[in-house]
């Protein structure tokens, strides 16, 4: 009888651990993945990514319809009207679609689905649905959920105050909506809101939004998204939340302190970030720390310091992304087989699908100064033909480049395709470029991404159409 029952046991099937699990069965390893929700595919296909971009899509839309933007095209419409319940059943579809496919892969590459909360006995045993399994090696791929504020009450089922999850299902678009935190979330989700009829009002701790990006592209997008009807209150801290009703008042106050000021809304959401699930699964069992910031600790081949117990995506330190969980998830099946299984943690692309898109990689303006001298291009957007063509010119793209080598160091876009876009520069990046490779790379015209080879003839000051 073999030692253990299986070779690889994922816990969380989040696209960390669904594909960790997926690599390792077809690599020859005998497979099981434990994942407590009802359906497969974590946070990003049930409550994250798709079913936010399913629903700043539909409502693109129905904004480009309902505010005459297409009559200046020549399109003319009659009366434009929206079907709630028609936009979320798109939504629900494409998120059955796509966890149901997770299932039809996991039977496909035989990665059995154990079905419960997996709670750690030991080093190479946890508990699941009232059965304890045996796995050589264990990976711990929980992802993480959402950070709560401190003294206010959530209630996605049908309540005024939601987090993201309530957020993608509103059942009916409120007048006012105030989000809390100017990040990925509250920008991505206030759109949806905000195209569909919402007064959107964002209330940020910090002097600027989006943290972690570049300088010029907080601000730029400040501007935009001010122009689209935000009501963008920076450096402003919430001080509480009440709600009588169908209504809730949010008080505010500078961070810095000072005259407090009280905002109604019909719908307030939660967006301040989110934490690694940990809770309940037993680490102290196997006698795995948590950092200070209650993340799981790895080395670089994903190997926690319990050997045989391994950790990936948003449990583990870096930026909570979908993409950046994906590779981990490779990676690490991958080294539990015996090969060599690399992130490059210094090129992970971010995107925030707003309109216009906002697309990064690589360091920052302000971190690539710290560390030395750079050069940087700008390009922007109202100088490329196609984004002038379609009359859609805000936004610009941005290169830096090491002053010495010229090594590309970081790509900045704001653009109505940025987070298509950025995949160049991210290829570019792992093969070590220039930007003079990127400026002497031939690229199709009229498109968008003429301007990065623009913004990289910039980096030596010569830009063509500017
Ligand atoms: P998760 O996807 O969180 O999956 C972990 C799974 O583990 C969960 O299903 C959970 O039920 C399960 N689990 C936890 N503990 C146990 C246990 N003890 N036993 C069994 N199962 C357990 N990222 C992007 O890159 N692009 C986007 O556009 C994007 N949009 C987002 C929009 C929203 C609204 C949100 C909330 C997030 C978004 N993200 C996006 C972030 C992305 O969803 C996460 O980075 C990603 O899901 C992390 O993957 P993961 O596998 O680490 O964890
Ligand atoms: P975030 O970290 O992007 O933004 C949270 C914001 O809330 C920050 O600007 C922070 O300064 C602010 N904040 C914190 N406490 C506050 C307070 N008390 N009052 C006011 N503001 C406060 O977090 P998020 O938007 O909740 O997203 C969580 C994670 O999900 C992110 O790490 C992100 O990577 C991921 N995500 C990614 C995408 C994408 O890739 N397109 C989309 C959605 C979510």
């Amino acid at each position: 009888m073999a030692e253990f029952d299986y070779d690889v046991l994922v816990i969380g099937a989040g696209p960390g651990g669904y594909v960790a699990a997926i690599r390792a069965a077809q690599l020859g390893l005998k497979t099981a993945c434990a994942e407590s929700r009802a359906t497969l595919g974590g946070t990003c296909l049930n409550v994250g990514c798709i079913p936010s971009k399913t629903l700043l899509n539909a409502s693109g839309l129905y904004h480009e319809a309902a505010s005459g933007a297409l009559a200046k095209h020549g399109v003319k419409l009659g009366s434009v009207e929206l079907d709630l319940p028609a936009l979320m059943a798109d939504k629900n579809d494409a998120v059955k679609g796509l966890t149901g496919g997770i299932e039809y892969l996991f039977k496909k590459n035989k990665v059995d689905w154990l079905k419960g909360l997996a709670t750690f006995t030991g080093a190479h045993t946890v508990e699941v649905g009232g059965k304890s399994v045996t796995a050589k090696n264990i990976v711990i791929a929980t992802g993480s959920s959402v950070t709560p504020l401190p003294g206010v009450t959530v209630d996605n089922d049908g309540g005024v105050v939601v987090d993201s999850t309530g957020a993608l299902a509103l059942p009916a678009v409120p007048k006012n909506l105030v989000v809390i935190g100017g990040g990925v979330i509250g920008l991505e989700l206030g759109s949806v809101w905000g195209r569909l009829g919402a007064k959107v009002t964002v209330v940020e701790f910090l002097d600027q939004i989006l943290p972690g990006m570049d300088g010029d592209v907080r601000a730029e997008a400040a501007k935009i998204f001010k122009k689209q009807g935000f009501d963008i209150k920076t450096s402003t801290k919430v001080t509480g939340v009440s709600v009588k009703g169908k209504t809730a008042s949010v008080t505010v106050e500078p961070a810095a302190g000072g005259e407090a000021q009280t905002l109604e809304a019909d719908a307030v959401l939660v967006a301040i970030g989110r934490r690694p699930n940990t809770e309940g699964l037993g680490l102290d069992a196997i006698g795995l720390a948590l950092n200070a910031r209650g993340q799981i600790e790895t080395d670089h081949d994903f190997a926690t310091s319990v050997p045989g117990v391994w950790a990936i995506g948003d449990v583990i330190p870096g930026p909570m992304l979908a993409h950046k969980a994906e590779d981990e998830g490779v990676a690490v099946a991958e080294n539990i087989a015996g090969l060599t299984g690399i992130v490059n943690h210094d090129v992970i692309p971010s995107v925030v699908y707003t309109h216009p898109e906002i697309a990064g990689v690589g360091l920052t303006e302000e971190a690539a100064k710290a560390r030395g001298a750079v050069k940087v291009g700008k390009f922007p957007m109202m100088a490329n033909s196609r984004a002038k063509a379609i009359s859609d010119t805000d936004g610009f793209v941005k290169i830096i480049a090491d002053a010495e080598t010229d090594k590309v160091l970081g790509v900045w876009i704001i653009g109505a395709p940025a987070g298509t876009m950025i995949a160049q520069a991210a290829q570019a990046m792992e093969f070590g470029a220039s930007s003079e490779d990127i400026a002497y790379t031939c690229h199709a015209h009229p498109t968008h991404s003429e301007a990065i080879k623009e913004a990289a003839m910039a980096v030596r000051g010569k830009p063509i159409h500017m």
